[in-house]
């Protein structure tokens, strides 16, 4: 759907230039979600895997990040094979709702209650964020942190929408469980894409 190079807004590794690689297509269906253009991939061209290899050696990022849409409802081995060669760190944004398929430095695994997440997809998060719209989220939360492993990051983000309303009950919430961290979508604040 989209290349750009920019900086990673969220989550463990906030802060730090990548370079996005968004794919089209998503049947998740999050009624909040930032990026509903993703969802029909017909809407989208194909590109070649070289191409798409070509575009991120140009920018000189250090890590590329495969997101959506919900990128594992592809096979993803050739394309992140392909990415490794370049010497690339290769990070995945998913719902954890489809089999993880390709080799990844950081898998972040954000479930979404549309689309339940694959105990296998939480198994191989590095991190686990979970959006906060409602009180009950914080349940939705507790229980996916089950099916994670043990070094596995834990972030509590807000609903970019309901920010104002639901960050005091993140902040109360991480005093009294602090193995949960904050996560801003800081590309947001700081108006970048
Ligand atoms: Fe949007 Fe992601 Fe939900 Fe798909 S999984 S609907 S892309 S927020």
């Amino acid at each position: 759907m989209e290349l750009f190079y920019s900086i990673q807004g969220e989550g463990k590794h906030t802060g730090k230039a990548a370079f996005f690689i968004r794919l089209a297509g998503c049947d998740v269906g999050c009624h909040w979600c930032d990026v509903k253009e993703s969802w029909n991939k017909s809407k989208h061209p194909l590109k070649h895997i070289k191409e798409l290899v070509q575009e991120v050696k140009k920018s000189g990022a250090p890590i590329v990040i495969i997101t959506g849409g919900e990128p594992t409802m592809y096979p993803l081995e050739k394309l992140t094979q392909a990415l490794k060669k370049e010497g690339l760190l290769v990070h995945l944004e998913t719902s954890g709702a489809y089999t993880i398929t390709g080799t990844f430095d950081w898998i972040c695994v954000s479930p979404k209650k549309r689309k339940l997440p694959l105990k296998e997809s939480l198994q191989k998060a590095d991190e686990l964020k979970v959006v906060i719209y409602n009180k009950d989220d914080f349940n939705w939360a507790e229980n996916n942190a089950l099916d994670v492993k043990e070094n596995c990051a834990l972030f509590l983000q807000p609903e970019w929408s309901k920010a104002n309303s639901v960050m005091h009950w993140i902040t109360g919430y991480i005093k009294e469980k602090p193995k949960w961290v904050v996560s801003l979508q800081t590309h947001k604040y700081l108006n970048i894409p």
